[in-house]
């Protein structure tokens, strides 16, 4: 991973409010990278926070199936994703494939506020992080 990193963001319907008044305490530190959101999230913190975002479709018309995808493709190095515990989603089963894929790829997450304050206040985020990816030659020779 590069000192600049590759950021996407989301937050489901009740949570937009707890990530929008996160990420404006902490857009100069969000600015220095490069930023994705999914559809809905990524207006309101282009227009609320006047930050550049890369926006994706919005959540549940395929936006975190997005994310994943370019997880897969090593283009995203951390997510911000303040997902709601107390809500089903109409699109639950996307919410946990794109928790799965971060677990594959070895990719950080912030549920919430307080886990997204000890990511951005790690050093580790302003400086280049040598990013282990498991080798899956297990499961390329698996017998089948
Ligand atoms: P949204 O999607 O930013 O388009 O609302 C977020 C989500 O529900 O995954």
């Amino acid at each position: 991973m590069k000192a600049k990193k590759t950021i996407a963001l989301v937050a489901h319907d009740n949570e937009k409010e707890a990530l929008l008044s996160w990420a404006l305490e902490n857009k100069e530190k969000l600015r220095k990278h490069s930023l994705y959101a999914t559809g809905t999230t990524g207006k309101l913190l282009q227009d609320k926070c006047d930050l550049k975002i890369r926006k994706l479709q919005s959540g549940p018309l395929g936006g975190d199936l997005q994310i994943g995808a370019l997880i897969t493709e090593g283009k995203i190095d951390l997510l911000v994703f303040f997902w709601d515990p107390l809500e089903s989603q109409p699109h639950d089963p996307d919410v946990k494939a794109l928790l799965r894929i971060c677990a594959v790829w070895n990719i950080p997450i912030a549920c919430n506020r307080s886990s997204a304050d000890f990511m951005f206040s790690s050093p580790l985020i302003n400086l280049s992080y040598d990013h282990e990816i498991k080798s899956f030659d297990h499961h390329h020779n698996r017998p089948v």
